[in-house]
């Protein structure tokens, strides 16, 4: 069944209002017409099952009959870390992570980033296009929420979020001992998981040190160095694996 996402003020009560793009898409490219069927996403974690009523030029009134929580939405809520990156890469990091279904992105100015967004209108900029990448990403994948992107932070700032979740991992290439797998194994079941990745430069011992402090666990992801817009991906997708989202 074709999904859309929709604004909160689209929903009105029993009812919800399509419009424009979404209105003529639904019309005239999918020739659907009253009495079909179709699911509406508040974005925020909630689908609607509706049928269409009403049907004029570029507007359609939907009737909602049902409602529940989306089943594209991961049980696991993972909060990524992410130092920042050069150029685009971050636009990669974030579609590529909305797919494998991460459920925030914070972007974190470390020690040894090359990238400095002290710009306060350029860093607004930048969160402001990757929100829209994080929007755009969770359609097309059929996600029920957009992932939350934050602003940019400092690891001083994000040292206090561990406490919110459940597990925190810290891949660092210095980490000899534990690899990801064995660390996972120690969790049971989280509802809630913080991945640290550090920039091209890598992270600081310090910070790093910082980070354990807090109850971290740093992890080796193996004998091969991947780059930074690798690594959060790839940890992603290791963690949907281990907890049953894959
Ligand atoms: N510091 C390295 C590269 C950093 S890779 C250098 O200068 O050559 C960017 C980030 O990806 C690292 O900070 C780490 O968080 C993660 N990473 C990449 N490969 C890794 C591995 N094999 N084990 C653990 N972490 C890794």
């Amino acid at each position: 069944m074709p999904r859309f996402f929709l604004e909160a003020a689209q929903f009105r009560g029993s009812q919800a209002v399509i419009t424009g793009g979404d209105a003529r898409h639904i019309a005239r490219v999918l020739r659907m017409g009253i009495g079909d069927g179709l699911t509406l996403c508040d974005g925020a974690g909630m689908d609607y099952a509706g049928v269409i009523r009403q049907v004029e030029k570029d507007r359609l009134l939907v009737e909602i009959v049902d409602k529940h929580p989306s089943m594209s939405e991961p049980q696991l809520r993972v909060t990524l870390f992410q130092g920042l990156p050069k150029a685009s890469k971050m636009d990669t990091v974030i579609e590529k992570c909305t797919e494998l279904g991460v459920s925030q992105v914070v972007p974190v100015q470390t020690e040894r980033a090359v990238v400095r967004l002290e710009d306060e209108k350029a860093r607004a900029a930048k969160v402001a296009r990757w929100r829209k990448i994080a929007e755009a990403a969770a359609k097309q994948s059929g996600r029920g929420m957009v992932p939350v992107v934050s602003d940019v932070c400092r690891v001083s700032d994000m040292l206090p979020l561990f406490s919110e979740l459940d597990a925190v991992v810290v891949p660092y290439e210095n980490e000899q001992e534990t690899h990801l797998a064995e660390a996972l194994s120690r969790m049971e079941s989280p509802g809630s998981i913080g991945v640290v990745i550090g920039p091209e430069g890598g992270l600081a011992r310090e910070e790093v040190d910082a980070m354990l402090e807090r109850g971290a666990v740093s992890v080796s992801l193996g004998a091969r160095i991947l780059r930074t817009e690798t690594a959060g991906a790839a940890v992603l997708a290791a963690l949907m694996y281990a907890f049953g989202e894959m």
